[in-house]
This record gives C-alpha cells, structure tokens and sequence, in this order.
C-alpha cells in the first residue's frame, strides 16, 4: 500500500479508446446482418469471410452515424475519407486485415463536456473519431483445450472514439463514459450496452509528478466490461504504476488486462513484440465523399442532444440544474417529460412528479418510462386538479396516483369523483361547515376573540374533520378568518 501523501506528489493521466458498435442493420461492407446474440456463424457471407474474388461495398448508413457523433462531439468532418488495411494474424480475423482509418479519420479534433460530482464542468478533447469492422470472437469453453470462432460479428460497423490524454481520475473517465453512452442512445447509433460489448473501453493510464510538462509512460489496460471495472482498473493502475516508481522501477509500456475478480491487471503484451501492422490504403474500396448537400441533410436529421433539452429545462422552463440532470439522464424520460410540459406548464411540479412517485415506480417494477401505465394526458391533468384547489397533493399522490396505475381506464377527475374526493373550494358549500364549526365552539370563539390566535389550528382541524378531509384548506382559512371577525 502506498501512502495518499506519496500518491499525492503524481498526478494520474488518462486517455480512453471507446469502441462503439454501430446499430445498422447489415454490417460495415457487406450486407450479412449485424444483429447480436444470434446461432454462431449465421450472419457470414463470402464478403465477411473475405473469400478470394469478393469486394466491399460502403454501408453508407454507417458513415451517417459516425457523422452524427461526429457533429455532437464538435469534431471536423472529414470529406475525403480513405480506409486503410491493418494487417494482422488472428484466428477471429477472417481476412488477415481488419479495414479501419489509420492517416485520416472520419472525424477530427472535437470535445465532450462532462459534469463531475462536485459540481465541476470539464470539457473533454477528442484526438479522432475513426470507423472500422469488427473482429469476430473467440470462445474458449472450460476444460476444453480448443478454441471455437463465431464469425457473426466480423464485419459489424464499429467508430473509435480517441480523447486525448485529457481525463485525470477515474472519476473522470467514469463520467466520460456515461457521457459517451447517453450521446450514442439519444444519437440512436448505439446501444450502448457494455455487458454485450457494444460499448468497449481500453483505458490508457500514466502518471507523473505534479507541475511536470512530459506525461509519464503509459500502461494500456483492456477487458473492462462495466463503467466501475474501468474505474477499478485504472485505480489499480495508478496504485501499481506510483509503486513502481518509488521502487525506482521503470514502467513498461505494454497491454494488460483486467481481471475483474481479482480487480488487479496482468500483462499481455510488451510494445517490443508489438505488431507491424502494414497499415496500407484499401485497394477494393474508392474514397468515400461527403458533399456539402449530404453533410447538411445529416445535420437537418439530428434528434435532439442531452445538453440541448438540458438548456431548455433550465432556461425556458426555469428548473433546477439538478432536476434537469436527472431528467436529461435517459432520452426517452427527457422526451416523455419534455411532451409533458406541453400540456401543463406548472413545470416544477412535473418534474417533481417525475422525479419523485413516477421514478419509485419505474424503478421498483424495472419498467421503462414506455411501459408506465399512466398517460401523459392523464398525469397533466391531476397536475391541474391539484393546482385548481380541486384535490391536495397528498390526496392526488396517496389516493388518485395508485389507482391511476391499477387501471388506464379512468381519468384523475373521475377517480376523484368516484371515491368522493374532490376538495369543497367552493365557498357557499363550505360556509355552512364552517358555520357549525365555530356554533358548537362557542367558548372557544369566545377564547379567540380576547386574543387566543393559536386556536386557528383547532379549528382548522375541526372543519378539516367535518368535511371529511376534503375542504380546500385556503378557502376554510379565508371563510374561518372572516367569520372570527364578526
Ligand atoms: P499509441 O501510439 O500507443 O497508439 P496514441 O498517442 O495513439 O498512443 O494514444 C492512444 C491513446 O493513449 C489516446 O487515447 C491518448 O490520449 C492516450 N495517451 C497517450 N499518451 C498518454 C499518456 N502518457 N498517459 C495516458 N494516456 C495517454
Ligand atoms: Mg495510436
């Protein structure tokens, strides 16, 4: 174990390389399909084979999405984009070369701003965004020595997003991450599902002393397939790193993986025995161009960013930062709120709905907000009963809300009106009540009148209690002030 005062003379530096698998529906050049989780070797055609005499054919679908994260990151766009051959030996590698960009990604530059627990805004500065195709997989079975290769994603569309060594702990690049995973879901590129590999991060770790001007040796650390075994990881080889140097060991700079059982790392490579890797233009493939007109209409057909409904929550709906976070979080609770909001305006209190009671109940029966039984338009009505006096809140969330989720049938209105609920605001039916009220407590009144103010609470409660719960308390409030006058 190393002490914090020594872990506080270096300053940890990180670089990551997403891979995120692009959602079309055939792969990157050939049209066998891309879907996950099918019968291995299923989705191989000669092309995905790279049999002799067959030729790649550009998914230009593919191009769009990597555009799309490209103009969401801020990057340039490249508009003469040539892949490159990279070859190497692999058994999950059909061809012997995977086609990627090496000399001139698709997306250039660009910067991704992520907020941190404390508070804190950071923007993140991209290196690249890069496509290229997938590797199939290797299966290794327990006790077996052979190794089995479905060839079902070989060929799947992939970007690479590159940041520069810009993140500085691993609370930094967890928040990157989830950056990364909400703008490829709201993108609709990705789906961002770590477990299945859809999202994969290799995380490039250094360290060096603090106010230096040269990055330390980096480590490349591989195989984390959660957000947390990425922050695990590069703890561990932060620890591990700083212990080295202390030791007056040098660092190697290699490829490790993570193993995470044991949360600590393990090498796989040295850069000496590192790949040649030949990188060479594609001959089978012309350069594909992005025109002004097609750049444009890729533009017109961006959905709508996290950080644009986040604005708009805070600005023209005057919600909290926090509230916006949260509601920003998932694309599909962001739009559900945001249609929301444009069948009542008292905004707080949808968000509060939102947050709150709706949140509880997605969470407990691990539905998504596509699934909540309750219609937009039944919601934004029992936001205006409560607003109109008609029902408390406490009625609304304690005795309408539940039976809004039991049956869809039912409007607010008529479940209050069918289990009596309706608050009486209405003063001439309220007077009366009132009017007992204060005739049974005589003495009382009496009390008040010579300067017992603290008595208001009784006989609140009393008229609360003969109108069954169900008097508008600020109409009780005026009539009880106005008849202790007389
Ligand atoms: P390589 O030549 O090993 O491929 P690159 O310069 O292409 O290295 O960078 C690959 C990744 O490593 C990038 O994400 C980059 O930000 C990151 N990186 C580069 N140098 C460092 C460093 N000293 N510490 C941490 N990350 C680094
Ligand atoms: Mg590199």
């Amino acid at each position: 174990m190393i002490s914090e005062e020594i872990k506080n003379k270096y300053q940890l530096v990180i670089g990551l390389e997403v891979h995120s698998q692009l959602l079309t529906n055939s792969k990157m050049f050939a049209s066998d399909g891309s879907e996950y989780g099918n019968s291995p070797n299923t989705q191989i055609s000669v092309i995905t084979l790279g049999h002799p005499g067959t030729l790649p054919k550009v998914n230009i679908k593919a191009i769009e999405f990597a555009i799309k994260m490209g103009i969401a990151c801020d990057c340039e766009i490249t508009r003469l984009n040539i892949f490159d051959r990279k070859n190497y030996f692999y058994p999950d590698l059909p061809k012997g070369y995977q086609i990627t960009q090496d000399k001139g990604p698709i997306c250039v530059g660009g910067k991704v701003p992520i907020k941190l627990a404390d508070g804190r805004n950071k923007e993140v500065q991209l290196n690249r965004i890069h496509m290229e195709e997938d590797a199939g997989k290797s299966i290794h079975l327990n006790d077996e020595t052979d190794t089995l290769v479905d060839f079902n994603r070989a060929g799947t569309p992939l970007i690479e997003i590159v940041t520069e060594p810009d993140l500085r702990s691993a609370e930094e690049a967890y928040a990157f991450l989830a950056e990364i995973k909400k703008l490829v879901k709201y993108l609709d590129i990705c789906d961002g599902n770590m477990e299945e590999g859809s999202l994969r991060c290799d995380a490039n770790v250094s360290v060096m002393l603090k106010g230096s001007k040269e990055y330390g040796k980096k480590v490349e650390v591989k195989n984390m397939n959660s957000f947390r075994n990425v922050s695990r990881a590069i703890e561990h080889e932060h620890n591990r790193i700083i212990k080295l140097l202390e030791e007056g060991k040098e660092v190697v700079s290699e490829t490790r993986t993570f193993d995470a059982a044991t949360g600590k790392t393990s090498s796989m490579r040295t850069k000496e025995d590192l790949n040649d890797y030949r990188y060479f233009p594609e001959p089978d493939l012309s350069p594909v161009v992005v025109s002004d007109e097609w750049l444009n209409s890729i533009k017109n057909s961006m959905p709508v960013l996290p950080r644009e409904l986040h604005k708009k929550f805070v600005e023209e709906f005057g919600l909290p930062d926090y509230d916006a976070g949260f509601l920003t979080e998932s694309k599909e609770i962001a739009l559900w709120f945001n249609e929301l909001c444009t069948k009542t305006k008292n905004f707080k209190s949808a968000s509060n709905w939102l947050m709150g009671p709706i949140k509880s109940y997605l969470n407990e029966q691990n539905l998504s907000i596509s699934d909540f039984p309750i219609s937009i338009d039944s919601l934004a009505e029992l936001i205006s009963l409560i607003d109109a006096g008609k029902v408390s809140f406490t009625v609304a969330s304690q005795k309408i809300y539940p039976e809004m989720l039991k049956s869809s049938e039912d409007s607010p209105n008529k479940i209050a009106q069918k289990l009596n609920l309706l608050q009486e605001s209405n003063e001439s039916s309220l007077k009366p009540i009132v009017e007992a009220v204060l005739a049974d407590n005589a003495a009382k009144v009496a009390e008040y009148k010579s300067g017992k103010k603290g008595l208001m609470g009784m006989f609140m409660g009393q008229v609360m209690k003969k109108s069954q719960g169900k008097a508008d308390p600020k109409v009780a409030t005026k009539l009880l002030t106005e008849l202790l006058q007389n």
